[in-house]
Order: structure tokens, then sequence, then C-alpha cells
């Protein structure tokens, strides 16, 4: 596992989906993206779903970043995405540590589209019936303005929300929201807000030694390939604010290197992102 000061890390792929690829690199042109990102016959490109696994060791908390998609989808909606799961990649992950899934402490749902916080969630007794929370014990923090909007997403993002997924939360003492602008509660881990993607995309920063953070980039930049400021995903609600906010974190690479840990790159799960002399990011080292 990768060491960020107090913590140790692991990018975790729990499955993989293929989503069309002009929709995940907006008004790029595919004679430009097929080159980093070759697509299917359907025009559809591949992209992991990833957990981030951190263990504080100091105080042995156990925290998920993210769940993927999950076990509790139908065969004939999976296809549509190209959904394939391994809801056992997690658990596997734990027991390297010699952890099951009742030990983790805190699972963080960056936001509540399918692909990231599915896998928060399990049938109870029989498929399509009740849920519950597949890591029992933990807190599960969603920031307050995005659990809002998850209630009630627009005509142009409903599709990537399945209540099915979350709603067993409500009302739950195991729901954390963060409310904004609060400070994390978390030892050694602070909040970064993101809007641009969906309203209040919360993103973890793992604090390290004096130079060396990491932070769970989430779908401000899905992949590396995403790296350059205006690739922005037709996904998001609010394009321009996307872009402002990746500048805004490059603009921290100034002052200290940053790994970066992405939600569905194919390849690679944490890198060490550093500026180039044209100030553009730039991948310095896979390191995880
Ligand atoms: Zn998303």
């Amino acid at each position: 596992m990768l060491e960020v000061g107090p913590w140790r890390i692991e990018s975790v792929v729990n499955g993989h989906i293929r989503l069309d690829g002009g929709a995940m690199f907006g008004v790029v042109p595919r004679v430009l993206w097929e080159r980093v990102a070759p697509p299917d016959d359907l025009n559809r490109i591949l992209l992991a779903t990833r957990t981030l696994l951190a263990v504080h060791q100091p105080s042995g908390r156990i925290v998920l970043v993210d769940t993927g998609t999950g076990g509790k989808w139908p065969a004939a909606q999976a296809e549509r995405y190209g959904v394939e799961s391994t809801p056992s990649a997690i658990g596997d992950a734990l027991a390297r540590i010699g952890a099951s899934p009742g030990d983790v402490t805190d699972v963080i749902a960056t936001h509540l589209h399918f692909d990231h916080c599915g896998g928060m969630t399990e049938w109870a007794e029989e498929p399509y019936g009740e849920t519950r929370l597949r890591f029992g014990n933990a807190r599960h923090w969603v920031s307050a303005r995005h659990w809002a909007h998850a209630q009630k997403p627009t005509l142009r993002d409903r599709a990537s929300f399945l209540p099915v997924d979350f709603a067993t939360l409500a009302g739950s003492e195991r729901h954390k929201l963060v409310a904004e602008g609060a400070a994390s509660t978390i030892d050694d881990l602070s909040w970064q807000v993101s809007n641009g993607h969906t309203p209040g995309q919360l993103l973890p920063r793992f604090l390290g030694s004096e130079d060396r953070d990491l932070l769970f980039i989430g779908d401000l930049a899905p992949t590396t390939a995403h790296l350059p400021p205006a690739w922005v995903m037709a996904y998001d609600l609010e394009p321009l604010t996307t872009l402002g906010e990746r500048l805004a974190v490059y603009e921290q690479l100034r002052d200290r290197d940053m790994l970066i840990a992405f939600p569905h790159d194919p390849k690679v799960g944490i890198v060490a992102l550093t500026l180039d002399e044209k100030n553009r990011p730039q991948v310095a080292e896979v390191v995880g």
C-alpha cells in the first residue's frame, strides 16, 4: 500500500463500465480523444470504477471512498452501460489487511451517481426487495448540498441517480451530512468541495507529511485523460465551473507536490502530479 503520512492507501478496482466516449469528453472531437481512450464499436470507452481504501495508522480507522456500481443491477440495464461489477473486490482488499466489512469506520460518497455509490448497499433478503448497508458499522459521509440535489435531480441528470442505492441512508444514524464549509472530523483528512460535475461533490484530501497530500479527485477529473482543463465531460452540469475548479487544483501544485487518485482511470489509480514549464498538469509518476 502507498504510504502518505499517517495513511496507508490503495486504489481498488471494483468493476468496469462503458460510457459513450463523446459524452465523456464533451466538446473535444473524437479524432483527439480516441487516441487516449479508444472506443468500442458502440462508441463507448472502458472505465474502471475504483474505491480508495485508506487506513489511518495511528487510530486504526478504515476509510472507503466511493464503492462503484455494486451488485444490485438487473442484467438488461447492466448491459446498456457495460456494467461489470466485482462486489467481492472491496471485501478482498479488506481481507488483505486483516479486516472485514464490519471493520470499516467511514464510507465517503463523493456523490450519489450510480457508478460511485451503488456498492454502499446490497439486497437485504431477496433481490429487488429491501436494501441494507454493506458496511453496517461505518459512518456514511455525503455533502448536505449534494444529498438535497440527489432527492430532486434535474431532467438532465436524473438518470445518474438510482434511489435504491442510497435511500436506506435517509434517517439512519449512520448517515452524516457534511454542511457547507464544515471542517472534517476525521483526523488527517480535509474536505474539498467541487460543484461543476454535480452540486456538492465531496472530495477528501488525505493529509500527509509536510510535502505530500493525496486528493481523491472524483469526477472533477475522472481519468488521467481528463487532466487538460478543457477536456470536460458533457455530463457536467456546469462545465465552466469544472474548468475553473481544475485550474484551482493545479494552482496548488505550485506550492507542493500532490498525489491524485482517480475514480475511473482504466489503468492507473494514483499518480504524482506536477506542472510542466507551461504550467500544464503532468503525470510525474504512477504510484498506485
Ligand atoms: Zn458522476
